[in-house]
């Protein structure tokens, strides 16, 4: 049995911007909800400087004071705050069940779940690229690319993501050499042939970085990359690495109970938050590979506090929550698309 008999109204699991949201909207709804909100809580922005593209900070924000801010506006309306891991979930198959989320030994139990765990950037997991991160290198050309006007830089990978990037990159940089281990292109046609439109992006195939250097102003002066057929190595000088790889969506938590699709995102109906599982909610990176943005998370962090207060109302089988706030917006959200 759980050392703690209470059964939550809400968990959510996760806390970046979709996380924290979920809990402000959930919490400003009475339903006091538990955040588990891991140890390195704030996700993906926790690993970034300045934040210049979320609406209302005009000047740009440190992402981990961002992050601090949706933690504090989220607590002030009563989101309980776990500062711990999950490390096992068993979700409940029918309307009305009762979640268990555990962290090590304590065992919660809801009666509805927002899962909010986000992703994270795949890692080239070699020499300088932990120590010069934010010094240099990076994982996200639309947060960072303005940081390098007029300068020398590279993009390693060969997908959609890697010529978004240096599509994207090339309109600051001076220059932009996409580094990629293969000759042939993951990417798709279009994205390709954007790419290779550009006066100033060049391709280094077949190509793998093996270390990335730091110059005497202690940021990333020069990656030392190796031909990966005739084994030839050489020394690019660069200011700026982006690290295209691919994203790993943080969905172990909950694989083989809710549907993953085959990249390990969760699968939500179109136009809401559900996940296959009654009184499951998913919002942000763990569910999002395409926009992938802090404020689309927040999006659908919102969304899936809205979906999970209506489910709590709306569940025949779900005692209502004491203090749920009367109104319509379960009708809202069943009803037809307003025409045109
Ligand atoms: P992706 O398609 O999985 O491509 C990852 C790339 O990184 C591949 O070229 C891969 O090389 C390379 N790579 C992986 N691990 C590596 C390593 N350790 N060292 C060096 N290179 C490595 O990932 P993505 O580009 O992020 O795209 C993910 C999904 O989002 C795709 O379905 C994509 O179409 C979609 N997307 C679409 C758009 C768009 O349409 N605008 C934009 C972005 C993403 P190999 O090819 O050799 O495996």
């Amino acid at each position: 049995m759980p050392e703690n008999e209470a059964i939550e109204n809400v968990i959510v699991v996760g806390s970046g911007p979709a996380g924290y949201t979920a809990a402000l909207y959930t919490a400003r709804a009475n339903l006091s909800p538990l955040v588990i909100e891991g140890f390195a809580w704030g996700g993906l922005l926790q690993q970034t400087t300045d934040v210049e593209n979320y609406p209302g900070y005009p000047d740009g924000v440190m992402g981990p004071e961002m992050m601090a801010e949706f933690r504090r506006q989220a607590e002030r309306f009563g989101a309980r705050l776990v500062t711990d891991q999950a490390t096992r979930v068993e979700l409940a198959r029918e309307p009305g069940g009762i979640h268990r989320v555990w962290v090590g030994d304590q065992e919660h139990r809801a009666l509805a779940v927002v899962l909010a765990m986000g992703a994270e950037h795949k890692k080239l997991e070699i020499p300088g690229e932990q120590e010069l991160g934010g010094r240099g290198v990076s994982y996200c050309a639309t947060c960072d690319a303005a940081f390098f006007k007029d300068r020398r830089t590279i993009i390693v990978g060969g997908g959609d993501s890697a010529m978004e990037e240096a599509i994207f990159l090339a309109k600051f940089a001076e220059n932009v050499t996409i580094v990629h281990r293969r000759d042939e292109f993951r990417a798709s046609k279009i994205m390709l042939e954007r790419a290779r439109q550009n006066e100033n992006i060049e391709f280094l195939t077949p190509y793998v970085v093996d270390e990335f250097v730091a110059a005497g102003n202690g940021a990333l002066g020069k990656a030392r990359v190796r031909n990966v057929e005739t084994g030839e190595g050489r020394e690019l000088e660069m200011s700026g690495a982006f690290i295209a790889i691919g994203h790993e969506p943080q969905s172990e938590l909950v694989a083989g109970q809710v549907d993953l699709d085959e990249n390990g995102y969760v699968r939500t109906e179109a136009r809401s938050t559900r996940t296959n599982l009654p009184g499951v909610f998913a919002a942000g990176d763990v569910v999002d590979h395409t926009y992938r943005q802090a404020v689309t998370a927040a999006g659908t962090g919102c969304m899936a506090a809205l979906d999970a207060e209506w489910y709590l109302r709306d569940t025949p089988e779900v005692p209502t929550p004491a203090g749920l706030p009367e109104g319509d917006l379960a009708e809202a959200q069943w009803a037809e698309p307003a025409k045109p």
